[in-house]
């Protein structure tokens, strides 16, 4: 098999790339070691910052994002039970941010580029990148049982923190910068409207916590907890008792609750690699806010 580019990895890094050069007139190939379902339902990002959404819409992408999504304009801090409301327009010239997730990202990217695109080979996992540092790299993957070898003239690794691009980085050229935090994220998915309109930021003794959500019905939050912490060893109303006293404040304002549909916790250990051989995200391994910068988690 052969292309001009070579893209490992179909989270929305290498998806987007791949519509980019599509649309660009240069073909591609991507491989990607999960299912079709698996990708499409991986929980992740909420928040769609202007500058993303641009990018999306000018690839033409943005169609559904724009039909479906939530327009916010502004975040609230929240400290020592005071509300504090950031006016993102004001602040930025007009910009604001999109609350649309990742996962449909992700779906709206798959179905363009199944439709217009090349090839995109879901449970094909690639092995090894040999010959990187040549004219004529090659990605040796497994699909359907059976061992291949993609020839290219760039390959370009959207595989994330685990993959196997990072490995290909010829190690004189690798520079990695990496602050670990002694703490994780529980995060949950509810059946219940948020409790507020845009997305809170809470700051407590107890720990951080955010509200969040991926519809006008299903709120997305998250808890600071300590590292090594197990999801299980918490029931939903340890949660929800924990999130109002971090949450809570000197006004009338009510957490709501509901049925705790998803709850998983995520290390947080943010690593970034320079030189950029890899796209996108060096490290899946979540930040404490957002994945390019100090900024947003949702
Ligand atoms: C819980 C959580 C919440 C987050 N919230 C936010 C947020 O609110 N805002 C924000 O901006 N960011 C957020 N992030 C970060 C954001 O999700 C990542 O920055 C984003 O997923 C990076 O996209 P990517 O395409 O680079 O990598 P990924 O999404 O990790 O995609 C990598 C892909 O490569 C595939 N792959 C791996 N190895 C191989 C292989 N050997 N062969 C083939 N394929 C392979 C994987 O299956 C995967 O599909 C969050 C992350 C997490 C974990």
């Amino acid at each position: 098999m052969r292309t001009t580019v070579g893209i490992i990895g179909a989270g929305p890094a290498g998806l987007l790339l791949a519509r980019l050069l599509h649309g660009a007139g240069i073909d591609s190939v991507v491989l990607e070691s999960r299912d079709r379902a698996y990708v499409e339902r991986r929980q992740r990002a909420g928040i769609l910052e202007q500058g993303t959404a641009d990018v999306l819409r000018a690839a033409g992408a943005g169609e559904r994002m724009d039909r479906e999504g939530l327009r916010h304009d502004g975040i609230e801090l929240r400290f020592d039970r005071r509300r504090h409301r950031v006016d993102f327009p004001a602040l930025t010239g007009g910009r604001s941010v999109m609350v649309y997730a990742q996962t449909e990202v992700c779906k709206d990217l798959i179905a363009l580029q199944i439709e217009e695109g090349g090839p995109l080979l879901f449970e094909a996992e690639a092995l090894a990148v040999e010959d990187a540092s040549t004219d004529a790299p090659r990605v040796r993957f497994r699909h359907q049982g059976r061992e291949d070898v993609l020839e290219c003239e760039y390959v370009v690794g959207c595989d994330g923190f685990w993959g196997v691009s990072r490995k290909a980085i010829p190690a004189e050229l690798v520079q990695v910068f990496e602050r670990t935090y002694p703490f994780g994220w529980l995060g949950i998915l509810a059946d219940v409207p948020p409790s507020h309109d845009e997305l809170v930021y809470a700051r407590h003794d107890r720990g951080f916590a955010l509200l969040s959500m991926r519809s006008p019905s299903v709120s997305r939050l998250y808890l600071q907890v300590p590292d090594g912490t197990d999801a299980g060893a918490w029931s939903d109303e340890d949660i929800w008792d924990e999130l109002e006293r971090r949450f809570e404040t000197a006004d009338d304002w009510r957490l709501e609750r509901g049925p705790i549909t998803q709850k998983s916790v995520t290390p947080c250990a943010p690593t970034s690699t320079s030189p950029c051989a890899t796209a996108a995200s060096s490290s899946p391994v979540t930040r404490p806010t957002s994945s390019r910068r100090p900024g947003r988690r949702g």
